[in-house]
């Protein structure tokens, strides 16, 4: 592995080291070759071109699709130290002049443009002009025309390797599926790249399914307060309607909850999502309009209240929850409804009929996933075609392993009540017709005569409802194509009919019984420690507020809960936390030492009085130098703590510092001269033109205080 990238991963990023295949594809970059990536969100993408842009000679151009994610990116890198830019509409014209001056002087590191930009013949014309590290297509699946992101210009991108043929390129996405990748690599010209698919599971991420029985929104606000109640998330609903009402009523209820679809003004949705990065706690609820370029690392919770048309669809939605690795929720409530209203949308859309097939079919899948009774992890990586050998633990069916019963029977009654009817009515119908209910309608079209009127008094019509739904999950039934929600009998439904196969259903609880209480990103059993956590948050809050930055851009959650777990009590131990480089520490360790510390003191007044300690270690003969590296303390900072202690009379100003009368009466002078109530030693410092150290200074102060 190159030196030079490790090196920076540490001192600019702070992290130990690379994971998965990150050192890898850096090493391919930096050997100027292409590279295909295929990582799953928060599997750390942005490091593969960040950092060979870095040790590379020249601007690394990064091409992504959407403002918010490029604004993201680049205060994170101004965090970190790096000189990154962006290029897009939201600039002046004043201020992309400046920019692309200094792009022209060789002043970039990265440089992330939109692709309509990238294209214009003035942006290709600048390139020609500087030294270009790499070039690196993020979302490259917006190439793919079938996939929602489509993007035209993306498909134009190919002409970079016409016209730079030698610069290295790198196409990244957490787009799973084989047809997509194909398509990336096809379109932008990349079948000699070495491609590079990682494992797209998401170990974090705890998915749960239930049923809607009519409570939805209510078993969202209990989920929500249970287990999500000081967290940020995301509410998914099928319609503008939906979403709207939802967000109201979470309101009503004390959470802050704000709409988000494509009926919204633009500024009002510019805003919605400003305050979801912005404000700790804001749940978005929106159509799959909202997601896309989203980059906030601590969504704790993705909510379904309906079903996704696929499991792609499921897999990138619940994806946005826990890119930060730490624990997070995807919990979803469906109904049959939804795949009427699913096949509806489908069947009115504009796509050709090899297209509608495709669809129709990748929504059986979902429903065949919603209604699995073995472990959703399993069944959803074996759709992406990855095997996973042992049920993962962390999903509803394996936390509380789904009972099954011998629905044979009862499946037989519920399919020849749609054949006896002519397949030309819908579930709730048939339910009537089976429990042999006394309307007008029915006998109207004489049902009241089938033999399959009212045979069916055993189950209720929720237990009816769920036997349906789970027929058309199994592809026994099928939802009429035209749309009106009437059943059709499949193929596949012969050999239950005829009693030659058993079936096996899922039993229905009232309740999900996967609740689990009190659930947080950061889990702990002590108290203290959670003050502490709530210590750090507000301290990071003030100064993501100062800078003008998301919180997670000062520092993730990560980054504080190891705070919390290893208190650091001085800078070399800040340093030594995952998520601290050079620049973050320099910036922000005081801030965070100093919450540290007075939360240590507060527990434990005496015992860590590390002002005595280093009081004692002096008394007891040890030289300032000798103190500073036992306590692994800077010698400055045992200086602050014995010229408290001369300010409190324990000690002499001459224990401490070797000067003259002349000297001191000197600095007692400057110290006079420049007072201005304010404290500050720099005054007293400059007009001593810098003959004695900020610590004697002090000490002196602290002996004029005393005196
Ligand atoms: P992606 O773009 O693939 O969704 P990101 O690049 O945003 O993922 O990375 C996800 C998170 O993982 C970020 O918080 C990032 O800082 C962190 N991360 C990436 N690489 C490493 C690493 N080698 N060690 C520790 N954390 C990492
Ligand atoms: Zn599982």
């Amino acid at each position: 592995m190159d030196d030079s990238a490790l090196h920076i991963l540490k001192t600019t990023f702070g992290y130990q080291e690379f994971r998965g295949s990150q050192s890898a594809i850096i090493q391919q970059l930096i050997n100027g070759n292409d590279a295909v990536v295929l990582m799953p969100t928060g599997g750390g993408k942005s490091l593969c071109y960040q950092i060979p842009a870095m040790v590379r000679n020249g601007t690394g151009i990064i091409i992504s699709p959407l403002i918010a994610l490029m604004q993201d990116q680049v205060s994170s890198l101004q965090q970190l130290g790096v000189n990154a830019a962006y290029l897009n509409s939201t600039l002046d014209a004043a201020e992309a002049a400046d920019i692309e001056n200094r792009l022209l002087a060789g002043r970039l590191d990265l440089l992330y443009v939109a692709p309509e930009r990238m294209m214009t013949p003035g942006f290709l014309g600048l390139l020609e002009q500087i030294d270009i590290a790499l070039f690196a297509i993020d979302e490259a699946h917006c190439v793919s025309q079938w996939g929602h992101d489509f993007r035209p210009e993306y498909i134009q991108l190919s002409i970079l390797h016409e016209r730079f043929p030698q610069i290295p390129r790198i196409a990244l996405t957490a787009t799973a599926d084989e047809p997509t990748r194909n398509e990336i690599i096809s379109r932008l010209d990349l079948s000699a790249a070495q491609q590079f698919v990682a494992s797209f599971d998401r170990p974090n991420i705890c998915y749960r399914i239930t049923q809607n029985q009519g409570n939805a929104r209510d078993a969202l606000l209990r989920f929500i307060l249970n287990e999500h109640e000081h967290d940020a998330g995301i509410v998914y609903c099928l319609s503008r309607n939906k979403v709207e009402q939802t967000a109201e009523w979470l309101c009503t209820k004390g959470l802050t909850a704000l709409p988000y679809h494509a009926g919204l003004p633009a500024k009002k949705r510019q805003k919605h999502q400003q305050r979801f990065l912005m404000e700790d706690k804001v749940i978005i609820v929106a159509t799959i309009a909202f997601g896309m370029g989203i980059d906030k690392p601590d969504v704790r919770f993705v909510a379904h209240l309906n079903m996704p048309k696929s499991i792609e669809a499921y897999y990138q939605e619940t994806g946005r929850a826990g890119r930060d690795g730490l624990p997070a929720d995807a919990w979803m409530m469906y109904g049959l409804q939804d795949v009427i209203k699913l096949k509806q949308m489908m069947d009115s859309s504009e796509a050709d009929e090899k297209h509608k097939r495709t669809e129709q079919h990748k929504l059986q899948s979902m429903l065949g996933f919603c209604e699995l009774t073995s472990c959703r992890r399993q069944g959803l990586l074996r759709y992406f075609g990855e095997q996973l050998e042992q049920s993962c633990g962390n999903c509803d069916t394996c936390l509380s392993p789904v009972e099954t019963w011998d629905a044979t029977v009862v499946a037989q009654k519920a399919l020849s009540a749609v054949h006896r009817t002519g397949q030309r009515f819908g579930v709730t119908y048939l339910v009537d017709v089976l429990q042999g209910k006394d309307m007008e309608r029915i006998k109207n079209f004489g049902h009241d005569r089938l033999s399959v009127y009212g045979i069916g008094d055993e189950l209720d019509s929720h237990q009816w409802r769920s036997v349906f739904r789970q027929l058309i999950a199994h592809n026994l039934l099928s939802v009429d194509i035209e749309g009106h929600g009437n059943l059709l009998l499949t193929e596949s439904c012969r050999p239950v009919l005829r009693g030659e196969q058993t079936l096996m259903l899922r039993k229905e609880s009232k309740q999900a019984k996967t609740a689990r209480k009190g659930r947080k990103s950061y889990n702990t059993s002590k108290a203290s420690d959670s003050q502490l956590w709530e210590a750090l948050r507000a301290c990071r809050k003030q100064l993501a507020e100062s800078n003008n930055v998301p919180p997670y851009v000062i520092f993730h959650d990560a980054t504080l809960v190891e705070m919390v777990e290893r208190q650091p009590q001085n800078r070399e131990q800040f340093s030594r936390i995952s998520g601290v480089g050079e620049s973050k520490l320099e910036k922000y360790a005081d801030d965070f030492l100093a919450v540290i510390q007075s939360h240590v003191e507060q527990l434990n007044p005496e015992k860590t009085d590390t002002v005595a300690e280093s009081l004692q270690l002096f008394k007891s003969g040890m030289t300032i130098e000798v103190i500073a590296e036992q306590r692994n303390i800077k010698p400055s900072t045992v200086y602050t703590h014995l010229a408290a202690c001369i300010e409190q009379g324990d000690i002499k100003l001459n224990d401490v510092v070797d000067i003259s009368e002349q000297e001191l009466t000197a600095i007692q002078e400057a110290i006079l001269a420049t007072d201005d109530g304010q404290e500050k030693l720099r005054p007293v410092y400059d007009a001593l033109d810098g003959m004695f150290e900020y610590e004697v200074l002090r000490c002196v102060r602290a002996a004029m205080t005393a005196a």
